[in-house]
């Protein structure tokens, strides 16, 4: 099965720039903010970039993007203005990102600060029903969260709670950060099939749409979120190869947030690829 493969890339010079980056490092995917990460304004998206973009994008095989919300926004804050600064700009962002019909488009649950988790899901929930819309060809996705703070998400369970209180689920997934399932307490080194086991369980793998791969810097538990360079960490190169390459995972759009520069993440991608021809190569995990 061919690997679906990126990194995390600057937007700033555009659509184009980012799949002709994406070529030059072995990507055939790539992951990008759809505004500043801090979640000021975006700028405005331009037709012919876009249209050049894609024509690039077919003639070297670059495949479904993942867009990533601004990590500022916080759907679940007591604090009514931030919650519609966050309902805003996820609708912005949507009817933006129709652009690239059939994209993805992944965002933090966001953190209950102190009103308990139960409100917390109650009010992501309630803004994605705000903004989802019967028409839209973009699939959004709830990163699984490390549980730093008040973080939602940081269990199954409470992904599966804000997904059960939302109308259109086909618009939908989830997105499984190594880094912050590990971080969160679910032990991807030891028990990986268990873990692939709960998440059906809890969640269904048929919402499972894309994969952060992530070292951490932290070990199991750590609820620290600290993004490591693959192989650096506390899961190791080992542990990552094997989730790559599980018979669950196999089929899903790979996107990497190490601590890299560009040389970095061509090195990963590298390593990701011959993870998975060896695999193929010997029919063994
Ligand atoms: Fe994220
Ligand atoms: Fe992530
Ligand atoms: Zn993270």
């Amino acid at each position: 099965m061919m690997l679906r493969v990126g990194c995390h890339l600057s937007s700033a010079g555009g659509f184009l720039k980012m799949g002709k980056t994406a070529a030059k490092i072995g990507a055939n995917t790539f992951q990008f903010f759809t505004r500043n990460p801090r979640g000021s304004r975006a700028r405005e998206i331009d037709p012919e970039d876009v249209r050049k973009y894609l024509e690039f994008a077919g003639e070297h095989g670059i495949g479904q993007l993942l867009a990533h919300a601004p990590y500022t926004l916080n759907a679940a804050s007591s604090d009514e203005h931030v919650r519609e600064f966050a309902r805003e700009t996820m609708a912005d962002d949507l009817k933006r990102m129709e652009y690239l019909p059939g994209s993805m488009y992944n965002f933090h649950p966001g953190s209950h600060t102190g009103q308990g988790a139960e409100t917390g899901i109650k009010k992501i929930a309630e803004i994605l029903n705000e903004i989802l819309r019967p028409e839209q060809s973009t699939r959004v996705l709830l990163e699984t969260m490390a549980g730093k703070g008040s973080e939602v998400g940081r269990s199954f369970e409470e992904l599966r709670a804000i997904l059960d209180r939302v109308e259109l689920q086909e618009h939908m997934g989830v997105c499984l950060d190594t880094c912050h399932v590990f971080d969160g307490g679910y032990d991807i080194v030891e028990d990986l099939d268990g873990v692939l086991e709960e998440f059906d369980a809890v969640i269904g793998l048929d919402r499972l749409c894309a994969v952060h791969m992530n070292d951490s810097k932290n070990p199991l538990g750590s609820h620290k979120d600290r993004h490591e360079k693959l192989g650096m960490g506390q899961i190791g190169e080992e542990a990552l190869a094997r989730f790559l390459n599980h018979p669950k995972i196999k089929g899903l759009p790979v996107y990497l947030e190490t601590p890299n520069e560009l040389d970095g993440y061509a090195k990963e991608i590298a390593f990701l690829k011959r993870a998975r021809q060896m695999q193929e190569a010997t029919g063994s995990n």
